[in-house]
């Protein structure tokens, strides 16, 4: 069968890209006042964080220079394993520099909390987080987020950089999946 458009395996759009857009702009606009006169660097955390780092930084009007991490938490499911492991380290020290995590998405927090503790004991001057999207149970968690795009129900979705099974990521709107695709 042909699998016509990606979009069309959405059940529910719950943000459009021109939300997406509007969000973020409002987000960038505080990040911008917050760090005015500082030298930041953003941290995304791959592969997620791929298309809101590449807004977000574009969004700033302050200067920015940014790394990547990648971080194993999920398999091909829609699970937490709860396993967390340093795929990809940063090529940047990060010692006595304003450091803002750039996330995609935080559910548990376990991958996050593990992140900002391993960050942390390399002594930056200041460590933030900005995350697009948070789930209810992150706000139970210990660690604190400083900019969040959206808060959203605890359901699974896709799209602005957020996959299921490597897919997905490349859709522009965020929603749920229709059921079709699970099974
Ligand atoms: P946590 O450790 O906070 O439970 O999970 C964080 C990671 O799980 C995110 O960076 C993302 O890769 C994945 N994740 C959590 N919730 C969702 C979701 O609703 N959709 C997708 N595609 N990934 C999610
Ligand atoms: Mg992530
Ligand atoms: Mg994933």
């Amino acid at each position: 069968m042909d699998s016509a458009h990606v979009a069309d395996d959405l059940t529910r759009v719950l943000y459009t890209p021109e939300q997406v857009t509007e969000r973020l702009q409002a987000v960038a606009a505080e990040i911008d006042r917050d760090y005015a006169g500082q030298d930041l660097l953003l941290v995304g955390v791959l592969n997620g964080a791929v298309m809101v780092m590449a807004d977000l930084s574009r969004s700033l009007s302050i200067h920015c220079r940014m790394d990547w991490m990648a971080i194993s938490s999920y398999g091909s499911g829609t699970q937490s394993s709860g396993v967390v492991r340093i795929l990809k380290d940063l090529n940047t020290d990060i010692s006595g520099r304003h450091v803002l995590v750039v996330e995609d998405i935080i559910d548990t927090g376990l991958t996050l909390s593990y992140l900002i503790s391993n960050l942390r004991s390399r002594e930056p001057a200041s460590l933030e987080i900005m995350t697009m999207f948070r789930k209810p149970e992150a706000q139970r968690n210990a660690v604190e987020v400083k900019y969040v795009g959206f808060d959203i129900p605890n359901e699974f979705v896709v799209g602005y950089g957020l996959d299921y099974d490597g897919r997905y990521r490349n859709l522009t709107a965020v929603g749920t999946l229709a059921p079709h695709v699970y099974s």
